[in-house]
């Protein structure tokens, strides 16, 4: 039996409850993404491989974050589902163990969406519209009537960290503003009622930024990424039309790696003996950008074949996504109540005197 099929029939429930003891001892570690499509190389050296190779260490929250993709696709609800599950396999392609961390949906916690509402109350409208992030996001979404919730989308981030008190979130660079923010209404609320949450840390990944093919940020509607869950030949078409010095016309003109896209992709997929070379033969215009392409196709895909097959292989396991989320769900719940109940005590918001204990 190899270790995938054993991991299938594993008892998610039950598992849980073993894990539970050492869950209480472990610092914690709360992020997500949106479903609003596949996840790309730019959200695995970003995010994702920190979470992977932290799992043992701290006890892990994924939140697929489905509130948030109402900011910018109100009318796009409809394939919701359908990349939930998407991201779920992507999580566990990669290597996310949900027989360690939690992967939950967010509006399945009724729990953040009180808690956004006491945050919001917590931060100044001036200090929500200064986010440079938001400020960026709203530009590039061309978006006429901006709403209320995409502006304060932060303030619901915020309350999915807290919601399990999180110490840690793993994020991409574009994301450290939000966290920021988080930070501040974790010392809002502990100096105004109670010190109930820690104030968390960021950790950007390896790669702060890595740009799509176009030189732009990468993004899944700018059509500049590369998917974890492109075939190979997808990825061969991609990079072979990806911008890459553009003062290089001739293979022989001596190239500039340090403004070209695709020695980006060296730096984060190659080894450094390799990116070395690269960097070498451009500056001497020994190697041409169709070659140094070429062998970058070879990379992306021996990076993502296994990748792939594990992907395959989960999208093939009818009922497993399914487990995974509702025993994510209701672990993560959990511990939302938990916070809750810390909440609402500290701001007198439990009315006990008023309604008795259990009301
Ligand atoms: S040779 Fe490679 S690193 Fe140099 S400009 Fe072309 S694609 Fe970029």
């Amino acid at each position: 039996m190899t270790k995938d099929e054993r991991t299938l029939k594993i008892n998610l429930p039950l598992l849980n409850t073993r894990m539970k003891g050492k869950r209480d001892m472990k610092k914690r570690i709360l992020t997500g993404d949106r479903p609003t499509g596949p996840l790309h190389l730019g959200h695995y050296v970003g995010s994702l491989e920190n979470r992977v190779m932290l799992q043992d260490k701290y006890e892990c929250f994924f939140v697929i974050a489905d509130y948030q993709v109402l900011t910018d696709h109100l009318k796009e609800t409809k394939r919701i589902g359908e990349f939930i599950k998407e991201i779920v396999l992507d999580y566990l392609a990669v290597g996310i163990n949900p027989e360690k961390s939690t992967i939950f949906i967010q509006s399945k916690i009724p729990e953040i969406a009180e808690l956004t509402t006491y945050f919001s109350m917590m931060i100044s409208l001036a200090r929500v519209q200064r986010n440079p992030t938001v400020k960026e996001e709203i530009k590039a979404s061309e978006i006429s009537e901006v709403s209320y919730g995409f502006v304060g989308y932060p303030i619901s981030q915020a309350a999915d960290i807290l919601s399990v008190r999180a110490h840690l979130v793993p994020v991409g660079e574009d994301q450290v503003a939000h966290i920021e923010q988080t930070r501040e209404i974790a010392r809002t609320f502990n100096r105004l009622f109670a010190s109930i949450f820690p104030v968390p840390e960021a950790l950007v990944g390896r790669v702060a930024r890595l740009p799509g093919l176009d030189s732009q940020k990468m993004s899944k509607s700018r059509g500049n990424a590369i998917f974890l869950s492109d075939s190979s030949e997808s990825v061969r078409k991609k990079i072979m039309r990806a911008i890459t010095d553009p003062a290089r016309i001739h293979p022989t003109d001596k190239g500039h790696p340090d403004v070209c896209n695709i020695f980006r992709y060296y730096v984060a997929f190659g080894n450094p003996p390799e990116c070395e070379e690269i960097e070498t033969s451009c500056k001497s215009g020994k190697i041409g950008c169709v070659n140094c392409k070429k062998r970058m196709v070879e990379i992306i895909n021996g990076f993502l074949k296994p990748i792939r097959e594990k992907r395959n292989h989960y999208a093939n396991q009818s009922g497993f996504i399914k487990d995974v989320l509702i025993t994510g769900n209701r672990r993560a719940r959990e511990e939302a109540k938990k916070t809750l109940e810390l909440v609402r005590e500290a701001m007198h918001f439990d009315y006990k005197d008023l309604l008795g204990k259990d009301n």
